[in-house]
């Protein structure tokens, strides 16, 4: 019999807090009050302390969290946000949103994340900000990117989806620029029981415009200040939040254990490894390996049992959504992450047998 690998096991996770979850589901039901009450603001008091800021405002999900900050910050039709042109589309889907234009910037080769180097060439006249994303779990280059940001007067948001409890030099994800985004769908390191999202920031006056905004432009029950929409955090997810953000730092701990020993024990010389030297505290949301026969390595290890994903398999500037848009730009190293990249299990909770499982069946695999 083969061992079997899942790529994620949430039931890991919730088996230890089951009880926790539990009560958490009791007090909401107890309260009759299910949207942005006392467990929200608890939920958003506890969480911008832990990324060390001063504001939270917790929304529908990752993709609003973003639009919500372009917005409050009056980005839209005639503005350029410059973005990383390797990540999740959401990150690319929020500067449409709100009319402006994408600027696609290629990532760096050994980091994934958006090259700092080729910042400059791209911006112009409109450029009015750029959205930083902490791909992978792994920590953008934010001191350079800063630099950048405060010499050409233009915004830094940071995508911080994949990256909660990720740092660098003791600053987390979330803390570098003006507002940060963060997604709490299931599957990130921080993971609701749904949906569920939330802006950090310091500036106070952002984080109420936001909140005004994500409800109905209300700045007072029937008072309409913005056209707003609404984008609230519920509050069973938020209490579920709460319980399984004191569990954070120690499960992405597991996932820098596994991640480690995958470093140490995968010898492949087909293979190539993420090892870059601007670490930081990765939270490996994701952990990526190259392979350039991608296809037949993931057929390898379904044969073994082992199951796999790929972030992402089509590049943003080749999505149908986006046919013409980005067709005069060059983005190689997109590309090829795009077409060699396999995502392989790591999740906290998983078995010594199962990370050796997958370490024998790539270094046997010819
Ligand atoms: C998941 C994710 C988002 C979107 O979050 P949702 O909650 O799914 O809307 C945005 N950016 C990145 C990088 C993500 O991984």
């Amino acid at each position: 019999m083969i061992l079997k690998v899942s790529y994620l096991r949430l039931d890991k996770i919730h088996d230890q807090i089951r009880g926790e979850l539990d009560n958490a589901y009791n007090k909401v039901l107890n309260k009759e009050w299910f949207v942005k009450g006392k467990c929200c603001q608890e939920f958003e008091e506890n969480f911008a302390s832990y990324c060390g800021v001063n504001e939270c405002v917790g929304v529908g999900n990752g993709l609003e969290a973003l639009r919500l900050i372009l917005q409050a910050l009056d980005i839209g039709v005639g503005d350029e946000v410059i973005v990383p042109a390797h990540t999740f589309i959401a990150t690319v889907l929020a500067i449409s949103s709100v009319g402006a234009k994408p600027v696609l910037v290629d990532v760096d080769e050994d980091t994934f994340n958006i090259d700092a180097a080729k910042i400059k060439e791209h911006i112009t006249d409109n450029t009015k900000a750029i959205i930083a994303v902490h791909l992978y779990g792994r920590i953008a280059e934010m001191e350079k990117i800063r630099d950048i940001a405060e010499n050409e007067n233009i915004l830094l948001i940071e995508d911080s989806a994949q990256a909660h409890g990720a740092q660098i030099n003791g600053r987390k994800a979330g803390s570098f620029g003006i507002a940060a985004a963060f997604s709490f769908y299931p599957g990130k390191n921080l993971g609701a029981l749904g949906d569920a999202g939330a802006v950090v920031t310091n500036d106070k006056a952002l984080a109420e415009k936001i909140r005004f905004i994500a409800n109905y432009g209300s700045s007072g029950k029937y008072e309409h200040i913005y056209r707003g929409c609404n984008s609230r955090l519920d509050e069973i997810q938020a209490a579920f939040l709460d319980v399984k953000l004191k569990y954070l730092d120690i499960w992405n701990q597991e996932r820098r254990k596994i991640a480690e020993v995958y470093l140490k024990s995968i010898k492949n010389e087909k293979i190539r490894l993420s090892r870059a030297s601007r670490e930081g505290e990765n939270v490996y949301h994701i952990f990526p390996i190259l392979y350039s026969e991608r296809n037949r390595l993931i057929e390898h290890l379904k044969g073994k049992g082992i199951q796999t994903n790929i972030h992402y398999p089509t590049p943003i500037p080749l999505q149908k959504a986006y046919e013409k848009e980005f067709s005069g730009g060059s983005y190689p190293v997109t590309c090829r992450i795009c077409r060699e990249e396999i995502s392989l299990p790591l999740y906290p909770g998983m078995g010594e047998a199962e990370i050796q499982h997958v370490i024998d069946s790539i270094n046997t695999f010819v």
